[in-house]
Formats: C-alpha cells, sequence, structure tokens
C-alpha cells in the first residue's frame, strides 16, 4: 500500500492511498487544480474519491470529482449536509449505529466506521488491501475512538495538545471547547495507541494538525516513544 500526503490540515485535507491496481483519494478539501498538480495531471488513475463528512475542509471539490468522472462515496448524511443532489453520488450504507456495510473497489475493501464530530454523519475507514492483505485505518475530526484496529498503516489525527490548548490567549472559551469537543488531542491519540494492538503496525501518519494548538516536534517524539515505528507528521 502507498500513502501520500496531498494536504493534511484545518486548510484542506486529500490523501491517496493506492495499489498496483487501485488508487483512492481520501477526502477532497483542497482546490482540485492542486489535486490534480499532486496526481501529476492523471486524475483518471484514481478509482474514488471517500469523503468523510460535510466540512469544507474534507469536501470542498466533490462536485468537480464528479464533473469530471471520478466515483465519490459519503455518508447519506454528509449527502444531506451538503445538500448534494446529485445522483452519481455512492451512499456508504449502515450496518448499524456503528458500523458500515463493506464496500469494495477495485482491490480495496472499504468499511466505515462512526467518528465523533460536529457533523451530521461522519465516519472514518478501514480498508484493506485484498491482494497483500495489508491494512489501514484513517481516522480525523473525531474527539476520540473507541474501536482498536490492528492494521500495518495508521493516519490519526493529532489536533492539539492540552497544555497549548489550555494556554493559547487567543481562543475564547467558547471555540476551545468546541475543537476539544470535535477533534483528537494528542493525549487521546497516545491513549488510542496504548490500548491498541500495535504488532503489525509499519507506520504512522499524524494529519490534521492545529497551527496554533500543537507543537509538531513534541507531538512526533510522543508519538514515535510510544510506537517504535516510523512516525510522519503531515
Ligand atoms: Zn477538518
Ligand atoms: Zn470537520
Amino acid at each position: 500500500m502507498e500513502i501520500d500526503v496531498i494536504a493534511s490540515g484545518s486548510n484542506g485535507n486529500c490523501y491517496k492511498i493506492s495499489n498496483e491496481d487501485t488508487a483512492l483519494l481520501l477526502e477532497c478539501g483542497v482546490p482540485y487544480l492542486k489535486i490534480q498538480e499532486e496526481l501529476n495531471f492523471k486524475l483518471s488513475d484514481i478509482d474514488a474519491c471517500l469523503v468523510s463528512h460535510e466540512h469544507k475542509d474534507h469536501s470542498k471539490e466533490y462536485k468537480k470529482l464528479l464533473e469530471f468522472g471520478t466515483k465519490v462515496y459519503m455518508t447519506a448524511g454528509t449527502k444531506d449536509a451538503l445538500d448534494a443532489k446529485d445522483y452519481r453520488i455512492e451512499i456508504l450504507k449502515r450496518e448499524d449505529k456503528e458500523f458500515y456495510k463493506y464496500t469494495e473497489v477495485g482491490s480495496f475493501l472499504i468499511r466505515p466506521f462512526k467518528t465523533i464530530h460536529d457533523a451530521k454523519e461522519p465516519v472514518g475507514f478501514l480498508i484493506t488491501d485484498l491482494k497483500t492483505g495489508e491494512s489501514l485505518t484513517f481516522i480525523t475530526d473525531s474527539k476520540y475512538c473507541k474501536y482498536r484496529f490492528s492494521v500495518d498503516y495508521m493516519l490519526i489525527e493529532v489536533n492539539y495538545t492540552a497544555k497549548i490548548i489550555n494556554e493559547n490567549k487567543e481562543l475564547n472559551s467558547k471555540l476551545r471547547k468546541r475543537i476539544k469537543d470535535t477533534h483528537m488531542s494528542l493525549e487521546t491519540a497516545i491513549d488510542f495507541l496504548l490500548k491498541s494492538d500495535l504488532e503489525r503496525l509499519k507506520k504512522l501518519y499524524l494529519i490534521h494538525l492545529s497551527d496554533s494548538n500543537s507543537d509538531h516536534d513534541y507531538i512526533k517524539e510522543s508519538i514515535q516513544k510510544i510506537t517504535g515505528v516510523p512516525v510522519y507528521v503531515c
């Protein structure tokens, strides 16, 4: 499985996950031209884009992708929140309150799961490469994650550290509370990782860092210490 970070953070998110025959975009929250440039204008190689929720930093260009022939997947709630009428949108169907039905795109098997965020029906993704058996979890814009995954790769949000956000004078208490209720802290990510089975883990990508409430080096060091695998701060 190849992982390419096109953009990460509250200004826009887009990640490419691929193997020999299938390529997915996770999110399309950056200008279409930037996506094209990053893909060397080979958007036709992309089999589908998965959108986790309706916020613009994740969904911005879904219409353009559809227009130019890329399949776009999202939950019914996300479609509704975007007020998207396009019949071409593929809906991720619920299995129960927490998990969604398996969806196959090329040789990738996708299992969406519920995340904790101020959006209508936000999800994270567990993606398995059916050819190699490798798997990946993608968790972003979520206060915490109660599920545990034994995977080869993780892309996980680390939005802020408790100390920095509490001492940041530029935030009013309402905004501080909103961030804490809807995004993942370093402390929560550490707790999640400590409770996860990391035996198979090969690489870890820390995504969606806040510019003003996080410390790149400190976050990288803290996570590296407990995982022992290469950690990339995106
Ligand atoms: Zn976001
Ligand atoms: Zn969001």
